[in-house]
């Protein structure tokens, strides 16, 4: 009789993490198990806006996906294309799998450009491809432009945290540069305490990023990008930080979504009508008490740890237990400056927050190498 089949979409936090705790099931034989990721490398998200800065290199923010799965785990490298629900099959480019348990874990992406930007070369920053292609234009133009320039458009923290990420690298290369972050709304950040909004919009100035508020850009011609506010500006390399939706649907078109694309779970991370379907990370919408759960590396880990461990549970008919995230929480690291809450109300801010903020990222960083690679980069944070 053939094993039941449990099939991981995604190796990143959430994804690695539910491998983990799949481990004993497949070695006592209650299981087998494959973890399917279009990227052989997995990849440390949040510093990312650093690495395509070109502030750090590629080998801190990845490591090889085979390497950091339990043993009688397989990796399949394939790209998911869709995946039904009621048919318990995964298209890939390749393959059509059939699953018993699936574990969504495949983060999310950025949003498509929108229809100003259509027709014009932009670049993004939500994974590792994407930012390896935005640090080879950034080095280039630094290194071909008397005069480069940046367009970021959306100042949300992944637009903030890029743009003073480049000013910190054009300093560091004495290159002159212009940034223009462009946002749509009349504010920015307008979830952060008034005092902590002030405290990034400093930083943007001291950066000397030029923020555009509502704002959009109004054409894209002949080289020349022209803003809503009558700014024009020459050859700029155009950024986009506009949002993140899901890389994949269900091909069931009535699960619960929310507009990005996330699927709404269950308190077990289950989805409704579907017990051995479970979704973890930036994948799932997990309800709490004033909205859903934020998209965070510490949620995506123990949510997908969960994930794991229910599958298990069930495997071995046991009931599945609800999930209780733990919020840690966070920081927006704003070159030598940040803001940040820890453990949802004590303030963290300037270098204390980001040598918090790079001691997260080196701790959750695949490998004790880059644990105190990025340590080292905690350590100069703010300096
Ligand atoms: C610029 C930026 C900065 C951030 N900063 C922070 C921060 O400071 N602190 C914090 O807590 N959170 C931060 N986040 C959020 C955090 O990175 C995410 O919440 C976290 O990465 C989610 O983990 P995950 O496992 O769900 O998804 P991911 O880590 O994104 O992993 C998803 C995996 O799925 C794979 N995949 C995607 N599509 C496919 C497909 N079609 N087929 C096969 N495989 C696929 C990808 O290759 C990837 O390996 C940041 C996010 C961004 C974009």
């Amino acid at each position: 009789m053939s094993l039941p089949k449990v099939i991981i979409i995604g190796g990143g936090f959430a994804g690695l993490a539910a491998a983990r705790k799949l481990r004993c099931a497949v070695q006592r034989g209650l299981c087998e198990a494959t973890l399917i990721d279009s990227n052989p490398e997995t990849s440390m998200v949040p510093a990312l806006p650093d690495y395509a800065a070109g502030l750090i290199p590629h080998d801190w923010v990845t490591a090889p996906i085979h390497k950091h799965l339990p043993s009688g785990i397989t990796f399949l490298h394939d790209c998911v294309t869709g995946f039904s629900l009621e048919k318990k099959i995964i298209n890939t480019k390749n393959h059509n799998i059939s699953f018993d348990y699936l574990i969504v874990a495949l983060g999310s992406q950025s949003a498509p450009p929108p229809d100003i930007l259509q027709n014009t070369t932009t670049h993004t920053i939500t994974n590792i491809a994407d930012a390896t292609v935005l640090k080879k234009s950034f080095d280039h133009l630094l290194a071909t432009s008397q005069a480069p320039s940046v367009v970021i458009n959306g100042a949300g923290y992944t637009g903030i945290e890029l743009a003073i990420c480049m000013a910190r690298r054009a300093t560091r290369d004495n290159a002159s540069l212009d940034i223009h972050l462009v946002e749509q709304r009349e504010d920015i950040m307008t979830f952060l305490p008034p005092k902590d909004q002030q405290r990034v919009l400093r930083s943007i100035k001291r950066h000397g990023i030029k923020l555009h508020k509502d704002c959009h850009i109004s054409s894209v011609q002949n080289d020349k990008l022209q803003l809503s506010n009558g700014t024009t500006i020459i050859s700029p390399m155009i950024c986009r930080a506009e949002g993140t939706v899901a890389p994949v649907s269900a091909a069931e078109q009535n699960i619960p979504q929310l507009y990005d694309g996330r699927i709404q779970v269950q308190p077990t991370l289950a989805l409704e009508g579907f017990p051995h379907v479970l979704a973890a990370g930036d994948a799932a919408a997990f309800s709490i008490p004033n909205g859903y759960l934020r998209k965070a590396v510490n949620f995506a880990f123990y949510a997908g740890a969960h994930a794991g461990m229910n599958v298990v549970r069930a495997l071995q008919n046991r009931p599945m237990r609800p999930f209780k995230p733990i919020d840690l929480g966070w920081v927006i690291p704003l070159g030598n400056d940040s803001v940040g809450q820890a453990f949802g109300s004590l303030p963290l801010k300037g270098k204390m927050g980001l040598r918090m903020h790079y001691v997260m990222c080196g701790y959750r960083n695949y490998s004790l190498k880059n644990f105190y690679k990025l340590l080292g980069h905690a350590v100069r944070a703010g300096t």
